[in-house]
């Protein structure tokens, strides 16, 4: 028989009417034939609560006890929507990741996945019920633990599911109808996209766009899980298609770009005065990659004394003060004059697997943005992306510039 997994994210179980408006969905997919995994996330607001209480309990030590109160969200989630199954007359089982048992790492806090087990969500296919699972949530097989699989961690719980229980399709349901080209929140001409390839979601995602958590599309891609994104306010009656992410060879009509993404979520450094000579970059970034930061963009100006340079990087705002610290530390190996930094920037990055193929595509970016003044401080290419750091009062400037340059806007 064809089984689904389908996915139901914070805003869609915010309240019993809702979770009521999910079971529909689920009972329109059951009778339909499918075998049916649903997973929840927690109630919108209900995870940022639950990570403020342990907060304000105490500096968090130890990460085990993080997880024992934050994984409690979708523990709630899970036995609500089975009640509510239930209540229509489909019979209906709620599992917590421990009892599956989903294991993963011992990285408590943003655990992986190692192994789940779906032999007792397919027996009880067998006996006609739904699964209804808590997403988020894992076990650590080493020490008995519950773990979680960081935020925005059930898209991950969905489709590793999907792929451990060989379903044929994840629907992730969501307040959007499906993946758009950019925010259309920025640019009111986004378009929703039918098909995007699981690496230019991979890309989007890492980027800045916010509809799925980053790993799950890695495990997408990896195990070839069919994924769509959807709505979870349609009419459980009518209910539209969303998004595909899939293989690249199953998208007929590609486009050279296909999204446009930014992320605020950047810190600019810059030292001043670095010595030019061999050994530099090393003394500068070891230190911040044992602090495990990561760092992005990097441009070193050549220098006009052949003594010394100037040398420009992002890190992730969040990072943002530990990486100068790290560096002040550094500083008598490293020899900068000072440090200059800015978090008022954005990273703006344009994604498409067509840019493998043709040439000139990150070129024609740069004229268009300089034609309307936006100045880049930084640039990154890689193979079928390229981004460009500016400052953050340029965003929706810049990002609309590039969305209509590559022929993304809605007609
Ligand atoms: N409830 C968790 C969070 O808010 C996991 C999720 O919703 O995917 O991050
Ligand atoms: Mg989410």
């Amino acid at each position: 028989m064809a089984r689904l997994v389908m996915k139901f994210g914070g805003t869609s179980v915010a309240n019993i009417e809702r979770i009521r408006n999910v079971a529909r969905h689920v009972k329109r997919e059951v009778d339909s034939g499918f075998e049916v995994a649903v997973v929840v996330s927690a109630m919108s607001g209900t995870t940022n609560e639950l990570v403020g209480w342990v907060k304000e309990a105490g500096a968090v030590h130890d990460w085990r006890e993080y997880d024992a109160v934050v994984a409690s969200g979708e523990q709630v989630t899970s036995g609500l929507l089975a009640t509510a199954l239930q209540e229509m007359g489909i019979p209906a089982r709620s599992w917590q990741g421990w009892q599956i048992p989903i294991e993963t790492d011992g990285a408590h806090g943003s655990a992986r996945i190692e192994k789940i087990d779906g032999a007792r969500l397919i027996e009880g296919f067998g006996a006609n019920e739904v699964a209804v699972i808590a997403g988020f949530q894992g076990l650590d097989p080493a020490t008995g633990r519950i773990t979680t699989l960081g935020r925005g961690g059930s898209d991950t719980s969905a489709v590793a599911i999907a792929a451990a229980i060989q379903a044929d399709r994840c629907d992730i349901y969501t307040d959007v109808d499906g993946v758009y080209t950019t925010d259309p929140r920025v640019v009111a001409r986004a378009r929703r996209l039918d098909r995007i390839a699981f690496e230019e979601m991979l890309e989007m995602a890492s980027l800045g766009a916010k509809v799925l958590q980053v790993r799950s599309v890695e495990v997408a891609m990896v195990h070839g899980v069919k994924t769509f994104v959807r709505s979870s306010f349609d009419d459980p009656a009518n209910p539209q298609p969303g998004t595909l992410i899939c293989d690249e060879e199953d998208i007929l009509e590609q486009q050279v770009v296909t999204g446009i993404a930014f992320s605020k979520d950047e810190a600019q450094i810059t030292l001043r005065k670095v010595a030019d000579k061999p050994g530099v970059a090393a003394a500068i970034f070891q230190p911040l990659a044992e602090a495990n930061i990561n760092v992005d963009m990097i441009v070193q100006v050549v220098s006009d004394d052949a003594a010394t340079t100037d040398i420009t990087f992002t890190v992730p705002a969040a990072e943002f003060e530990r990486a100068r610290a790290a560096l002040e530390k550094a500083r008598a190996e490293v020899g900068f004059s000072s440090i200059q930094a800015s978090t008022d920037v954005v990273k703006v990055s344009a994604i498409g697997v067509g840019m493998r193929s043709h040439a000139g595509v990150a070129a024609a970016a740069f004229r268009a943005l300089a034609q309307k003044g936006v100045n880049i401080r930084a640039i990154t290419t890689s193979e079928i992306k390229f981004s460009v750091l500016i400052d953050a009062a340029y965003t929706e400037l810049a990002v609309r510039t590039l969305h209509t340059l590559y022929g993304l806007d809605k007609a």
